[in-house]
């Protein structure tokens, strides 16, 4: 990707936001790199002034015209209220990887000193659970909808591979749920499988998230790059943040084909705000990342490695075990501030490629086949009724019309028909119906099934029951 300029969009963002971002700023400027930054709002500040998204116009304006962020950590309410600004601002520039690297840092202590760590974690980044699609499909059943898209697969993925390329890392890890998500999860494995064929000189292995989880506990070395959807990953990479020091070491890029936003993986940390006592070093090396993006490739590891000598030396914040005294932030990014132009004798600066970022592109995505069925529909309904007495409501209904009622399912699992009394019963039913006969359900026969549904029982969610390829595109019934 080419960066027209210099310029930079920062947002101090919540919480220890602006001392972690005032920290990294004063550091470029030790550096003698040359950037124009332009001060933004998002996050809490901007939803107190009723603007819904929490981000305004004017922040989205400069992001278009600089394409670089440095951005501290937002505030989203939890289990109410506004959706998160970060998620926002991901999904407006389409920043679909978010590139989480961590490493044994010299002097912070961690159970697994010694063990060399240096895993990336490339995580898909607006796709999935977070797509924030909800519904309450009765006042006590909830359901979110799971994205997942070839294009953003195979985006992801190809990002994965080409940051391995990039940084001279030699395996990568898929991490999915694959074994129960055969569709979506299933997917990025597939496509996982497919692209490995076209970088034979990185090993690529599949493994199954609650696996590496336990992996990463017990040999987190065997790790290089893992690439996961954007839930696992997000889970993975606090995991291997904890590994190596806490979140007060972890940095990020989020990287999109036009924006690129470099921040933290952690939060706002309420409790520790205005206290002047925040660890900056994830911000710091978020910047770090910033810089290499933009070119200024001796900057950013000056940065890393005043970074490493500060650690070296003892020098810590509050978070930290050992050391001599807690360092405040200021003091910490004095130190390192100080420390620049020497060298770590632990880890050497890394050797890095540019990365190769795919253009952005306006088209939309589609997987062509060549043919297509609707052979049934799922109807989800909303009754207290017993499964025997629906499945018999739903036989006589039916009678005449061109689908077959199949089976009933509550929470995924079929309790009609079965052997013995279901137990565990919520009132939100899957009706499955199948076409009788060959041929396609109609449109208009599937509004007569609803038609004939809805006179007993209220429903609330339609699925058609679709065939690509010869191929059945949906979950089999899970006994
Ligand atoms: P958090 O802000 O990451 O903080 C969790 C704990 O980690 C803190 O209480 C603090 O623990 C420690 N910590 C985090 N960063 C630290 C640092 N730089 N230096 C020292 N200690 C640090 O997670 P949270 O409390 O779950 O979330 C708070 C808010 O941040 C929420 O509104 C959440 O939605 C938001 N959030 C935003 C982002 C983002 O903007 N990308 C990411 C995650 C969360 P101690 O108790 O040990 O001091």
């Amino acid at each position: 990707m080419s960066v027209p300029t210099k310029k930079i969009t920062v947002l101090p963002g919540d919480g220890i936001g602006p001392e972690v971002v005032s920290a990294a700023l004063r550091i470029i400027s030790a550096t003698n790199v040359h950037l124009e930054a332009e001060m933004q709002e998002a996050g809490a500040k901007v939803f107190a002034k009723g603007i819904e998204t929490g981000v305004p116009h004017d922040t989205i304006a400069s992001i278009e015209r600089t394409h670089v962020v440095l951005k501290g950590p937002l505030e989203t309410p939890i289990g109410y209220g506004n959706k998160s600004a970060n998620v926002t601002l991901r999904k407006l520039f389409e920043t679909f990887g978010n590139i989480r690297p961590v490493r044994e840092l010299p002097g912070v202590d961690t159970p697994y000193k010694g063990r060399n760590i240096d895993i990336v974690i490339v995580r898909e980044n607006v796709e999935d659970l977070y797509a924030g699609v909800e519904y309450m499909q009765t006042p006590g059943v909830a359901e979110t909808l799971k994205l997942i898209s070839r294009t953003g697969c195979e985006k992801i993925v190809n990002l994965a591979f080409e940051y391995a390329v990039a940084e001279g890392r030699k395996r990568i890890h898929c991490a999915t749920k694959a074994n129960i998500m055969k569709l979506t999860e299933g997917m990025l494995q597939h496509t996982f499988a497919e692209t490995a064929a076209h970088y034979p000189q990185i090993e690529a292995r599949h493994i199954l998230v609650d696996n590496c989880a336990h992996q990463l506990v017990m040999r987190p070395e065997q790790f290089d790059v893992i690439v996961a959807t954007n839930m696992n990953g997000d889970i993975l990479s606090d995991l291997t943040a904890g590994l190596t020091g806490g979140l007060g070491f972890a940095p990020s890029a989020n990287i999109g084909s036009d924006v690129a936003m470099f921040e933290a993986v952690h939060g706002s940390a309420p409790d520790i705000a205005g206290k002047n006592i925040a660890n900056p070093t994830a911000l710091i090396l978020s910047a770090a990342m910033m810089l290499r993006h933009i070119g200024e490739g001796k900057a950013a590891n000056d940065i890393e490695q005043a970074v490493l000598v500060t650690l070296e030396q003892n020098i810590h914040t509050y978070d930290m075990q050992g050391g001599s005294r807690p360092y405040s932030t200021t003091e910490f990014t004095d130190a390192i501030i100080s420390n620049l132009g020497r060298h770590s004798s632990t880890a050497p600066a890394r050797e890095t490629k540019a990365l190769k970022i795919p253009p952005a592109s306006r088209d939309v995505g589609r997987v062509a086949v060549s043919s297509r069925h609707v052979i049934g529909v799922d109807v989800f309904i909303e009754t207290t009724d017993h499964p025997d007495t629906i499945a018999s409501a739903l036989g006589q209904m039916t009678a005449g019309s061109v689908v077959r009622f199949l089976s009933l399912a509550n929470r995924g699992a079929t309790v009609y028909p079965q052997d013995g009394a279901p137990v565990g019963l919520v009132d939100h039913y899957r009706c499955r119906f199948l076409r009788d006969q060959h041929g396609d359900i109609t449109d208009a026969e599937v509004l007569d099934l609803l038609q004939r549904v809805g006179s007993k029982y209220p429903w609330m969610h339609v699925e058609k029951l679709q065939q690509f390829d010869g191929v059945d595109a949906f979950s089999k019934a899970q006994g």
